[in-house]
């Protein structure tokens, strides 16, 4: 089976050709970096046009890579949602289109569950697992037991973990993206700052909160421009100190889920990272001491499939195609669609 994935949902545009043996024919993604640039953050309806500007081009792109066309297609994939309406309209209408003209069948996956099952094409992945999602969106601590079948642990009750890198970077002056400009100035950290807090540390539930420690980082910027301190050494510093919270407040929630999922579920077969944060270097290696700890492998897909791309919609279509689904063409694009809920709202796409 060989399926054309498109990406649309917020300010990467991407399409790429999977097929079912875990083989990536073609991964394409226009990353809309110099258009938010000058607003330091996604600004919607610039990502919706942006998406409308590049999709043909970055589809014909996938199909050139693969030497493919869609007539070779067995099907076409595409983010329903959730996500930033103006995009996924785009990217539905240009699937539909696409799978209507060559009568091709068409699903519509939660971005969500692309992000969820992305191990599963980089890696041999049986369920259950404990995925720890870490995205510009959402931060939630699951057990995967199947296709469409989530368990959430936990999850923020205020930032997503992404979200928090780039308010970070924004407030450090860092530019955009976030996440990696943090990681990259905390790499150049003589001295990191160490007592920036750690919300939720050591709580009995699985929940994460971000908003304290960037309330914390703002006071810190604000006392050291006062002392007009707020110089690119102290930058870097502050950079590292911030990251290491972060990965401090993200591997204490993970063990309590790890321990919580193991005693649940003794055939748990792994740890995975999921979402834009996984590609966190310093993170990644957190995870791993962690996993090593509790005898148990960690999946981490590689940085370019951990934040958005096509090829993890594709195989998300993949897995729903095998169980037997497909959507249908009155399918309505989906701002907000919970991962929880994932089988119950794709048994009725297309309504
Ligand atoms: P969602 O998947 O929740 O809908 P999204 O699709 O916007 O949100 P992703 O593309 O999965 O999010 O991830 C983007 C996020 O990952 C951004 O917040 C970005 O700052 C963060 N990120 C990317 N690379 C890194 C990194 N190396 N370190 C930390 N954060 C990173
Ligand atoms: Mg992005
Ligand atoms: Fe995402």
């Amino acid at each position: 089976m060989v399926v054309l994935g498109i990406e649309s949902s917020c300010d990467e545009t991407a399409a790429a050709i999977v097929t079912d043996d875990r083989r990536i024919l073609a991964d394409t993604i226009f990353a809309q970096i110099a258009e938010h640039t000058p607003f330091g953050g996604v600004v919607p309806e610039i990502a919706a046009r942006a998406h409308l500007d590049h999709l043909d081009d970055t589809i014909a792109a996938a199909m050139r890579q693969a030497g493919m066309k869609f007539a070779d297609l067995d099907a076409v994939a595409v983010t329903g949602g959730p996500g930033l309406i103006g995009g996924v309209i785009v990217g539905v209408m240009m699937a539909k289109a696409i799978a209507l003209a060559h009568k091709k069948p068409f699903i519509a996956v939660n971005h969500l569950e692309g992000h969820a099952l992305t191990a599963r094409l980089t890696d041999d992945v049986a369920f259950p697992y404990l995925l720890l999602l870490v995205s510009g969106g959402h931060c939630q601590l699951l057990v995967v037991e199947g296709v469409g079948r989530y368990q959430r642990l936990g999850a923020t009750i205020d930032d997503a973990a992404g979200e928090a890198f780039d308010k970070a970077a924004k407030l450090m002056g860092l530019g955009f993206p976030g996440g990696p400009a943090v990681a990259k100035a905390a790499a150049g950290a003589t001295a990191p700052f160490r007592n920036l807090p750690r919300p939720m540390k050591g709580r009995p539930d699985c929940n994460f909160s971000f908003s304290g420690l960037k309330t914390a980082l703002r006071q810190r910027v604000d006392a050291l421009k006062a002392e007009h301190a707020f110089d690119d050494a102290t930058r870097a510093n502050l950079a590292a100190g911030f990251q290491a919270a972060v990965v401090d407040c993200l591997i204490d929630r993970t063990r309590h889920a790890l321990e919580l999922a193991q005693a649940a579920h003794p055939t748990l077969s792994a740890l995975v990272v999921a979402g834009g944060v996984a590609a966190n270097q310093h993170l990644r290696e957190a995870l791993h001491k962690l996993a090593a700890k509790h005898g148990i492998p960690i999946v981490a897909p590689p940085p370019r499939l951990c934040t958005d791309n096509a090829a993890m919609i594709a195989w998300a279509g993949i897995e729903r195609l095998h169980a037997g689904e497909r959507s249908g063409f009155d399918y309505a694009p989906r701002p907000r669609w919970p991962l929880d809920s994932a089988a119950p709202a794709l048994a009725g796409a297309g309504v």
